[in-house]
């Protein structure tokens, strides 16, 4: 009875395999647009919108079929542009979140003479600061 299970699923399986040869497969496009189906399903909880039913319906018709796909190469392109513009977004958010660590820790001071822009730490009490283009040297409490 369970050998008969096991050979089931076994062929289930190969089947599988064979409806999925020559198929394009899942990517990381196709991965990130099922999260954000789950996620918009998620809102919709809340929303009940029937707009965004719609949406959550395409994005999931558009992902099977790009896992269906037999056009590789263009779904592999569609990938390596979606890549390419997660990578700049990854980086975008990289520095927001470094300025966003620094203003918690320095206070950005400006020249009196030249204007350059100086970081300094914060919490040092009252210190001399010296420009490091015009070397003019001006008092701050940071
Ligand atoms: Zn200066």
């Amino acid at each position: 009875m369970i050998f008969q299970k096991a050979g089931m699923f076994v062929r289930f399986r190969e089947r599988i395999q064979r409806f999925m040869y020559g198929r394009y497969g899942v990517d990381s496009l196709s991965q990130w647009m099922t999260y954000f189906v789950l996620a918009l399903i998620i809102l919709n909880l809340f929303l009940r919108s029937f707009v965004v039913s719609i949406l959550e319906f395409l994005l999931l018709a558009a992902s099977m079929f790009r896992m269906l796909s037999k056009n590789i190469a263009k779904r592999s392109r569609e990938n390596a542009r979606f890549l390419k513009i997660k990578g700049k977004a990854a980086g975008w958010l990289r520095r927001e979140k470094n300025i966003m660590a620094q203003r918690k820790d320095f206070h950005i001071y400006t020249c009196p003479n030249c204007r350059q822009k100086i970081r300094i730490p914060k919490g040092k009490g009252k210190i001399k600061i010296s420009c490091p283009k015009c070397r003019t040297e001006f008092i701050k409490k940071s």
